[in-house]
């Protein structure tokens, strides 16, 4: 089946709507398109999330200041504990994720 690029509207064959790698990355950021991302932006200033980076970035440049070195995250928070899998894996929750991944 032979479709058109509605980029640059060259005849192709290939999989997907676009002719080449380099067409199908090539899109156009309306005024609608910025209105959007800067709502999700400003949204995002509002979220505890946000807030707290900021906090953290605040704190961080605190400490540079002073000439110390800040560590947000204490050693223990990346310990992470290593379950150990007996029976079947099939009755762990968390590999749930993998699975699925597998079914696609
Ligand atoms: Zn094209």
């Amino acid at each position: 089946m032979i479709k058109k690029c509605p980029r640059c509207g060259a005849n192709h064959k290939k999989k997907g709507t676009y002719c080449s790698r380099s067409c199908a990355n090539v899109r156009t950021h309306t005024q609608a398109d910025k209105d959007i991302r800067r709502k999700k932006l400003l949204d995002y200033h509002k979220t505890p999330e946000s807030a707290a980076t900021r906090e953290k970035a605040s704190r961080s440049r605190t400490a540079y200041n002073k000439g110390l070195e800040y560590n947000a995250i204490p050693q223990e928070d990346y310990a992470v504990e290593i379950p150990t899998v007996m029976g079947e894996i099939e009755d762990y929750e968390m590999f749930d994720n993998f699975e699925r991944i597998e079914k696609w």
